[in-house]
């Protein structure tokens, strides 16, 4: 339906530019400098990791790159294709293990490889990583019609991954047998829909039908099918996303798993990767199917729970974020969580495990890249503060963005073109506006605001978003603040406490050691079902920053009755002793969940009238 534009064609500015910026100076930008798992990777000849790390890392490290124009980023991610086509055997196998290792190779790590090759050869249309690519899925493809390797574990559960990399390539060449690869991993994969029911009461059990990383990929495992064998979409994707969000979703648009589901509530844990996964799905399914409900899942995601694990400067991140989140400090005794470990909601290098401190960085990028999407008669815009440079039959277009969305609910897009062409610009409406004014006239609410006409010369379109706060009920049967496409918590002030030290020949050493929050103020509280009230300022450099966000609300809130959760004196219970006020409402300030790294987000409704009762 719709497609990515070509690798160079989007430029962020604004806010989106110095997120991106950030994390090219922080953990992501670094980890070939600092980390052993990249730093020293089997992938390159070294000794360490050989599996997923190196290609989830390039996955985010290659568009960032590319995006900021940083031509020293761009050598290392040279540097680090090169070696791993230096070493691609002659016979196309391309991971870093010896020929007897291959059967028990996972070859997931060969579909992650095979995606950011794909994704390498977009930003530099590398004839010798196109090759490696090709010839690495004709060994692929060998070798499981040989039946010498078989899909098993990760393989086996994210076998539609590997469809994004053989679309790219029948894109090109348009062969046969790359269908038939693609309908071989299909029969191997795991059947998703075959396991809904396990979804639906969280296991104390660690499965991979349960995993909220693999779940978060499988959503898109229907659209990228249909897309490579042109088979009708039945949108099973909506299906699953209704059962998964029914019995694990979250106040901020994910769904609960650390790393398996873990039900309805606010103070278990949800991984990392789930996050950018998820919205990496969202992404591919809403340009497969233009259906804006999954532009509004990938913004909920985006604006919220992707900035609320990773710390200001980007140099540490959390495994597991938690929507109540009261601390994160090391569990002394059994953690919260259900399948991880103690230290997985520390802000820090690798808490809990390595894998989200590679991947977490396709997040930002990955959502720069979709900030336009090209349509068969035009241009589909995000409110996102972007610039496209591209080609309309054969006229140069630029469409700018400039905005401060979602800080700020409006948009000014100006359109240059080289000489007089027709396209249509489509301007997705957000759900949640309350009204919507396009050059000063209000518009219809729906899906998008199409302007198809001759544009010439210089022109500008200007777009103006209205909401009010709002309380939301959520699944627990409490509260949380909204605004536009932000989700608002009440920051509990937090020390920082800083952890120095090295772990199985890993250094966590400033600024990329562990850090355990603890809380600094009162968290028990609850509306007092007054207003709430947004209050604008400018912020600082930081687009979610924990010390002055650039967009907050008052509440007033009333101090209620709350435990810690049975057994524990850092996590707060799911839900209050009692939602009566114990207590004078006073007038407070919420942040954006993504900006209050320890917060409530979900608290009862403590009204004035049942007050003091
Ligand atoms: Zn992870």
């Amino acid at each position: 339906m719709y497609h990515l534009f070509g690798g160079n064609e989007i430029r962020p500015e604004g806010w989106l530019l110095r997120q991106l910026r950030m994390q090219a100076d922080g953990l992501c930008g670094n980890l070939d400098r600092i980390w052993p798992d990249i730093r020293d990777s089997a992938w390159i000849g070294g000794g360490r990791e050989g599996w997923e790390r190196v290609p989830y890392w390039l996955d985010g490290f290659i568009p960032l790159a590319y995006l900021l124009e940083d031509g020293d980023m761009k050598r290392r991610a040279d540097l680090y294709i090169g070696a791993i086509l230096d070493r691609q055997q002659a016979d196309g196998w391309i991971c870093p293990c010896g020929p007897k290792e291959r059967k028990t190779y996972d070859v997931w790590a060969h579909f992650l490889i095979g995606k950011v090759l794909a994704l390498y050869c977009t930003f530099t249309d590398s004839a010798r990583a196109k090759e490696g690519l090709y010839r690495s899925m004709q060994c692929l493809d060998r070798m499981l019609r040989a039946g010498e390797i078989t899909l098993f574990d990760w393989g086996k559960f994210r076998w539609f991954e590997c469809l994004i990399p053989i679309g790219f390539l029948y894109e090109d060449c348009r062969e046969e047998w790359l269908l038939e690869l693609a309908r071989m991993l299909r029969d191997q994969g795991a059947d998703y829909p075959s396991y809904i029911e396990s979804w639906k009461r969280p296991m104390n059990q660690w499965t991979f039908h349960t995993h909220v990383v693999n779940l978060a990929m499988m959503l898109k495992y229907e659209a990228v099918c249909c897309s490579l064998f042109g088979e009708t979409y039945r949108n099973r994707a909506e299906e699953l996303w209704q059962v998964l969000e029914e019995y694990n979703g979250t106040a901020v648009g994910t769904f609960t798993g650390d790393e398996c589901l873990s039900g309805i509530a606010n103070n278990q844990g949800t991984e990392l990767c789930g996050v950018v996964e998820l919205m990496y799905s969202c992404e591919l399914l809403f340009a497969a199917t233009g259906d804006c409900v999954w532009a509004r899942r990938l913004e909920r995601i985006a604006f919220n729970a992707l900035p609320a694990a990773l710390s200001d400067d980007m140099w540490t991140h959390q495994y597991d974020q938690m929507v109540n989140q009261i601390a994160c400090i090391r569990f002394p005794g059994k953690p919260i969580f259900r399948t991880n470990g103690a230290d997985s909601h520390l802000f820090g290098l690798e808490p809990n495990f390595g894998c989200c401190t590679a991947n977490f960085g396709q997040g930002w990028p990955k959502l720069a890249m979709n900030a336009f999407l090209r349509a068969d008669d035009g241009v589909v815009c995000s409110m996102l503060p972007a610039r496209l440079h591209t080609v309309i039959g054969d006229t140069r277009v630029c469409i700018a963005a400039k905005s401060e969305y979602p800080f700020r609910f409006s948009c000014k897009y100006v359109v240059r073109v080289q000489k007089p062409v027709r396209f249509a610009l489509k301007i997705r409406i957000p759900e949640w506006a309350k009204e919507c004014r396009v050059d000063g006239r209000p518009v219809e609410l729906t899906g998008f605001y199409t302007i198809e006409k001759e544009w010439s010369g210089e022109e500008a379109v200007s777009v103006c978003c209205t909401d009010a706060p709002r309380l939301v009920k959520q699944r627990s049967g409490l509260w949380s603040a909204e605004y536009g496409p932000l989700v608002f918590a009440l920051p509990v002030r937090a020390q920082y406490r800083k952890l120095e030290y090295e772990q199985d020949g890993v250094e966590r050493r400033f600024p990329y050691c562990d850090y355990e929050l603890l809380p600094q103020s009162e968290w028990r509280y609850g509306f007092d079902g007054g207003p709430l009230t947004v209050y604008l300022q400018e912020g600082d450099e930081i687009p979610f920053s924990s010390v002055c966000p650039s967009v907050t609300l008052k509440a007033g809130l009333c101090p209620v009755e709350w435990e810690f959760a049975d057994g524990y004196d850092s996590v707060c219970a799911k839900m209050p002793v009692s939602a009566s006020a114990a207590g004078r409402a006073e007038e407070m300030q919420l942040y954006p969940y993504g900006c209050a790294k320890l917060r409530m987000t979900e608290m009862p409704f403590a009204g004035r009238d049942e007050g003091m009762e």
